[in-house]
């Protein structure tokens, strides 16, 4: 047991709290990971707002990057010292789904497994998303790390636990993209420029991009789209197919939890597309669609989480393009902050026009 720092929830809608707590020294399988970076995503602030529901007091925070400082018993392949990316993919191994090569819907994600941290009082205190890490440290599962090269910048490391995944992951794993394809990404945001970037990586021929203002267009060209149409057009549908030469796309990805993107993400589908489900909306919320007019052209409608990861595999390949220059990781940062500035950053995030905030952790 230790005393860390964190940002704490400790009510729905209100900023967080800087506070020490408590963590307890890593379990069976478990992990301790000294945090040098951590991102904030939309999900984190999704939770905060109560959107999700879920208990408080909590830490939320889950595109961490660190060093391991200390393992618990029947930790194998990882070693105090290790360089790694900290995600919220807690796979048990051994479920169907996980047998199959979709760890990402583990159907055992936390058996058995209880927080390990707590409130400086002794309380109880949540670890959303299976990782707490706004905040100096983490105990975690090893399935939940990939090791990364010591040189790394964190900064751009951290993006690779969530955003980064989930939407390169949504264009090569869950679309299945061919090249030659035509894409459409509805939302330029963090998620989105991802799942561009993932459609250029897999050699799309067009990607169209869809977001509110030509400001985000531009940025979004900069990651690979090849065309940009204003969502606040009455029908950016027919400038979509303009824009592929009169016909829908293959792949409509959505990375965005707005009901509209949604219920219009069909409509820039050709014949025989699929619309890939990225972005959450909050719970209890539905969206339509045209059953008869989807079957009838063949289309398909796909839920993809985590971009359907499979960490220890995708990640590796990932930084290989980083080096490479292939996959921009660096662009997708618009602010560096300090852990006690994580209020402004998750206020500069809603803004709207933020790619990725990071929180980074000095010492
Ligand atoms: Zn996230
Ligand atoms: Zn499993």
């Amino acid at each position: 047991m230790q005393t860390i720092k964190a940002a704490v929830c400790r009510e729905f809608g209100k900023p967080l709290v800087i506070e020490e707590i408590q963590l307890d020294a890593p379990g069976l399988g478990q992990v301790e990971v000294t945090l040098d970076a951590v991102a904030i995503c939309h999900s984190d602030i999704s939770y905060a707002e109560g959107g999700w529901g879920g208990h408080l007091p909590a830490v939320y925070g889950h595109e961490a990057a660190g060093r391991i400082t200390a393992t618990g018993p029947g930790v194998t392949g990882f070693a105090e010292g290790d360089t790694v990316v900290v995600t919220l993919i807690r796979a048990c191994g051994t479920c169907p789904n996980c047998a199959s090569g979709k760890p990402t819907i583990c159907e055992n994600p936390a058996d058995g497994v209880q927080d390990p941290i707590k409130t400086a009082d002794g309380g109880p205190l949540l670890q959303a998303m299976a990782c707490g890490a706004f905040a100096e440290k983490v105990v975690v599962d090893h399935s939940q790390i990939v090791r990364i090269p010591e040189a790394m910048p964190r900064d751009a490391a951290c993006l690779l636990s969530c955003g980064v995944i989930t939407g390169v992951g949504a264009a090569v794993n869950a679309a299945q993209l061919r090249a030659g394809q035509d894409v459409v990404v509805i939302g330029a945001g963090g998620v989105g420029l991802n799942a561009i970037q993932g459609a250029r990586i897999a050699g799309a021929r067009r990607i169209v991009a869809v977001d509110m203002t030509e400001e985000k267009l531009e940025i979004a060209k900069s990651f690979g789209a090849t065309d940009g149409v204003l969502a606040t057009d009455p029908k950016p549908w027919r400038a979509a197919y303009k824009a592929l030469g009169g016909r829908g796309a293959d792949v409509v990805m959505i990375t965005v939890g707005a009901i509209p993107a949604y219920n219009d993400a069909p409509r820039y589908l050709g014949w025989g597309g699929k619309a890939i489900m990225i972005g959450m909306p909050h719970s209890g919320t539905k969206a339509e669609y045209d059953p008869m007019g989807m079957s009838f052209q063949g289309q398909g409608l796909i839920g993809s989480k985590m971009g359907d990861t499979v960490i220890q595999r995708d990640i590796p390949w990932m930084i290989d393009l980083y080096e490479q220059g292939r996959l921009k990781l660096d662009e997708l940062i618009s602010g560096r902050w300090s852990l006690e500035q994580i209020n402004e950053a998750i206020a500069d995030t809603k803004t709207g026009s933020a790619k990725r905030n990071v929180i980074l952790f000095d010492r």
